[in-house]
């Protein structure tokens, strides 16, 4: 009889937002009439930009016919698309990058769960908490031994550099789910750190698009030496309201190299091109140009209009949050709103007092580590009324509580 991958009994229970959605459905049921405002999973409202729709609507027509029609694209990804996210996302960084260093990819989901795949098995993994759930999950599936590195207010929630050595640590800026940022100080330290320690950095960057402060990084490799030792993930998810069509992309510079265990080194460029030929078949076309017009100067206009609009979201959010007292922080370059529950209250005992009395659902902070206890999480991609709405209800609770 086949046995089961024993290391699924390491996984939590439930994924986080399923375990919520079945708290909500579960109060809905004996609540039939109650208007619950969800602020809790962050997933995109606002429509795609016009730019994006008009040249996926065109990219529908070209499969129509024999001359224009496009089937199974190359491994990486289409070159016109490499090509610019070097231009628009990196040039302007300053940043040198060449086509060859991208994979695209159906979202940043899939290669930030996958990317374990190039590691051996039993790999030490530093994750900061709290935390995106896929990078534990992923990695306990894989047999994998995780530690995390505490993030608070002590270290501007962006971790102390660690004293132990680590296979590999994933780092997320702009933060899901505390929505820090990191200096470039900071993150030259956690460079430098992993060049002297023979470490790699998995470096998410999936809400760069959030960061209006000219001063805070978008890539790691505006960072010197961070081609030696960095990934990093990007995603039009957030950018550019994706997270129903679907694409990002993955940077592995061609130089990058860890030890292939036998006294040599391995390509992980080569090892990435080599697993996504084997388990991968490409973003759609369709999704691709999508991306495409993204860099177009309406899409770049129209995208950033979007994000703008969440940002003012997130402007009020955290607002309200300082007029309650609850320390926020976040919701400046960034979509996410960290805050502390009143009086130290637990974290799920908060979401469900909210959810009970005022028809609010945010994220328990715990539900992202042991760190996140304490705190819990909005988001501001609801719409701005409801939002409003819900911040009076939490308000008016914290008031009267
Ligand atoms: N990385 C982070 C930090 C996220 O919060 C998310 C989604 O919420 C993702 C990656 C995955 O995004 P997608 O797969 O839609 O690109």
């Amino acid at each position: 009889m086949p046995q089961a991958n024993i290391n699924f009994g390491r996984l939590p229970e439930r994924y986080l937002f399923l375990d919520i959605a079945k708290r909500v459905a579960a109060y809905s049921e004996t609540h039939p009439h109650a208007d619950i405002i969800r602020m809790g999973i962050g997933d995109v409202t606002r429509p795609l930009a016009p730019a994006v729709i008009k040249a996926m609507h065109q990219a529908v027509d070209d499969c129509a016919a024999p001359e224009t029609f496009h089937g199974y694209g190359p491994e990486r990804g289409y070159l016109w698309l490499r090509e610019a996210i070097v231009k628009g996302d990196y040039a302007p960084l300053g940043v040198q990058m060449n086509p060859d260093d991208i994979f695209i990819n159906d979202g940043a989901k899939s290669d930030t769960g996958n990317i374990g795949d190039i590691l051996t098995p039993g790999s030490l993994i530093g994750i900061t908490d709290p935390v995106y759930p896929v990078y534990v999950d992923t990695n306990l599936m894989r047999g994998n031994e995780i530690k995390y590195i505490t993030c608070n207010a002590a270290n501007g929630f962006t971790g102390d550099i660690p004293k132990e050595k680590f296979d590999v640590v994933y780092l997320c800026y702009p933060n899901n789910p505390t929505g820090a940022v990191i200096t470039r100080c900071k993150l030259k330290q956690w460079v430098d750190w992993a060049l002297q320690n023979g470490a790699l950095i998995m470096y998410d960057s999936a809400y760069e698009a959030f960061i209006r402060d000219p001063k805070i990084p978008h890539s790691i490799y505006e960072i010197e030496g961070a081609r030696n030792c960095a990934i990093e993930f990007r995603s039009f998810s957030k950018t550019a309201g994706f997270t129903g069509v679907r694409c990002g992309y993955t940077v592995i510079p061609q130089e990058l190299m860890i030890s292939d265990g036998k006294g040599g080194k391995a390509n992980l460029n080569a090892m990435w091109e080599r697993r996504q030929s084997c388990k991968f078949n490409g973003a759609s076309y369709i999704s691709q140009k999508g991306a495409l017009a993204v860099y177009s100067e309406e899409g770049q206009a129209q995208t950033k209009a979007t994000i703008d609009y969440y940002l003012e979201t997130a402007r009020i959010i955290r607002k309200s949050m300082e007029d309650c007292g609850l320390n926020p922080q976040g919701g400046e370059n960034a979509p996410y709103i960290w805050a502390q529950t009143p009086d130290g209250m637990d974290s799920w005992k908060f979401f469900d007092e909210l959810l009970n009395k005022a028809q609010v659902v945010v994220t328990p902070g715990s539900g992202f580590g042991p760190a996140g206890e304490g705190y819990f999480r909005i988001t501001s991609f609801a719409d701005r009324q409801r939002t409003i709405e819900a911040m009076e209800r939490i308000k008016n609770m914290i008031k009267y509580a």
